[in-house]
């Protein structure tokens, strides 16, 4: 059995049986990866406390354990979870983020990028709490780095591209905008003028600067769709957008929205 080293991000964990524990890593190699920890739960001295999650880890392990899972052999911290668990609303958005790598990616399937952006954010949700804009800026640039990133530029349905002030028409069931001429024959919501643009330029910012008042640069963006209900609106989009096309409902996201409404 060949010993793999590996670097990864501690997902979710729980116990099995008396004292063994069952973890999910998202790991930089191989992407997600079920693994059993023997012993965890009775020598608390083994993995001490490393593999919680929201860790980022060093891990060694072997294939295969059987039914799929290797076994971890050791572990070590790169960066811990201290600092998450300070605050409800930064656990519900880390758990947020790590449900949404977890429902959005098949078993060993590699994704580097995705790997260093959710650590981006594990590391910025330690240092600050995230603003609602931080958490749409990473949620876009996930399902942009997944391939289902919605199309806020052109209309979806005749490909006409459109100004900003023309963005209000958002078509749930094609993923994206759509123009006043196709809009009416279409299912659609409508949204205040300023909301697409919006999110348009939350997506567009450069993130890791969470908790940073002007990250997002929205000051300059015109309509103050800040103080309109941009919020609600924006993941009103979202939601219906993850539900319609990727066919997942987050149960952390149920949480979270209570808490950044
Ligand atoms: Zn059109």
């Amino acid at each position: 059995m060949a010993l793999h080293k590996d670097e990864a991000i501690v997902l979710f964990k729980r116990s099995y049986g008396e004292s063994d524990k069952i973890i999910r890593l998202f790991t930089l190699s191989s992407g997600k990866v079920a693994a059993i920890a023997k012993g965890a739960n009775k020598s608390q001295k083994r993995f001490a406390n490393t593999l919680e999650p929201f860790n980022r880890i060093r891990v060694e392990y072997f294939e295969k354990y059987g039914r799929g899972m290797v076994r971890i052999e050791n572990a070590d911290i790169i960066e811990t979870n201290s600092g998450i668990e300070t605050s409800l609303k930064k656990a519900c958005t880390a758990g947020f983020f790590v449900e949404f790598v977890d429902r959005l990616t098949k078993e060993r399937e590699r994704h580097e990028d995705l790997f260093n952006v959710l650590a981006e954010i594990l590391q910025g949700i330690r240092g600050a709490e995230f603003t609602y804009d931080d958490i749409l800026h990473y949620q876009l640039r996930m399902l942009g780095i997944l391939g289902f990133m919605p199309n806020f530029h052109t209309c979806v349905y005749c490909g006409q591209a459109m100004a900003a002030d023309e963005k209000i028409f958002f078509s749930r069931e094609r993923g994206g905008i759509l123009c006043h001429k196709c809009a009416p024959s279409l299912p659609h919501q409508v949204c205040a003028e300023g909301v697409i643009a919006g999110i348009v330029s939350v997506q567009q910012a450069n993130g890791n600067v969470a908790g940073s008042q002007d990250a997002w640069g929205c000051a300059e963006n015109g309509p103050s769709y800040l103080d309109n209900g941009f919020e609600r609106v924006a993941q009103d989009i979202m939601e219906g957008f993850m539900t319609f096309h990727l066919d997942v409902e987050l149960k952390s996201y149920r949480i979270l929205k209570g808490l950044i409404a």
